[in-house]
C-alpha cells in the first residue's frame, strides 16, 4: 500500500474495497431488506470457517476514495448501506458515515467488535469471535448480537455475550454454513429451550445472490 494511501486511509478518506453490490440482507434482524453492501478488505481474526477469506489481506484490494464509494451508493438509489468485511472497524469509517448520513442514507455495520468503533451507525450488528473478542465498549451499543454456531461450546459463547449487550439488543444464533447439516438440529433445540434467541439463516445463499 502506498505511503500516501496509508495516510488517507487513516483519515478515512480512502478505504480498501473488496467489492460493492446492491442486494438483499441475508442475515439477522434485517433479513430480506434491500441494501447496498460495501465489503472492506482486511481481517486478522482468522475464524477457521470464514467464508470471506478473500477479504483478509487488504494489500490485494484497491484503495478507493471514500467520496467515490458514496457517489456509487447514491447512484444505486438505495436508502441503506451495510458495511461488512473482513473486519470493517480496522479502518476509520467516520468520513464514509458522515457522507452517507448527509445523503439521508441509513448506515448498518457487521462487525466482530474487535476494534474501536468509528462512524455513525443506525444499526450495529455485533458478531463476537473467540479468536479476538470484542472490546467492551461496543457491547452496550450493539443493536443486534449474532453468534455463529459451529459446535456446542458456541452456545456458551453466545450466552456470555448475551449478558454483555443491552436489554433491547436483538439476539440471533446462526448455524455455520459449512456445518449446517451437523449443527442445525442443535440450534433449533436450543432456541426452543431458550426462546429469547432467534435463528439467522444465510438467506442470500439460498437465493444464490451475493
Ligand atoms: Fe472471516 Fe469475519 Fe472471522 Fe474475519 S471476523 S475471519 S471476515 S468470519
Amino acid at each position: 500500500m502506498a505511503e500516501k494511501d496509508t495516510e488517507l486511509i487513516s483519515e478515512g478518506l480512502k478505504l480498501p474495497v473488496v467489492e460493492e453490490f446492491f442486494s438483499l440482507q441475508g442475515e439477522g434482524f434485517h433479513t430480506g431488506k434491500a441494501a447496498y453492501f460495501i465489503r472492506l478488505g482486511g481481517c486478522d481474526i482468522g475464524c477457521s470457517w470464514c467464508d470471506s477469506r478473500f477479504s483478509w489481506n487488504p494489500e490485494i484490494h484497491p484503495v478507493v476514495e471514500t467520496k467515490s464509494i458514496i457517489d456509487r451508493v447514491v447512484e444505486s438509489g438505495t436508502d441503506s448501506v451495510v458495511v461488512t468485511g473482513g473486519e470493517p472497524l480496522m479502518w476509520n469509517l467516520d468520513d464514509l458515515c458522515k457522507g452517507l448520513k448527509n445523503k439521508n442514507i441509513s448506515t448498518f455495520i457487521e462487525t466482530s467488535g474487535a476494534y474501536q468503533l468509528t462512524g455513525i451507525w443506525d444499526w450495529i450488528c455485533l458478531s463476537p469471535k473467540q479468536n479476538m473478542p470484542p472490546i467492551a465498549d461496543i457491547c452496550k451499543v450493539a443493536d443486534e448480537l449474532k453468534v455463529i454456531i459451529s459446535n456446542k461450546s458456541d452456545f456458551d459463547w453466545a450466552e456470555k455475550y448475551h449478558k454483555r449487550v443491552s436489554e433491547g439488543c436483538k439476539l440471533f444464533l446462526q448455524p455455520e454454513w459449512s456445518l449446517f447439516e451437523t449443527i442445525i438440529a442443535e440450534v433449533v433445540e436450543y432456541i426452543k429451550k431458550n426462546p429469547v434467541w432467534r435463528i439467522s439463516l444465510q438467506a442470500h445463499k439460498y437465493m444464490h445472490i451475493p
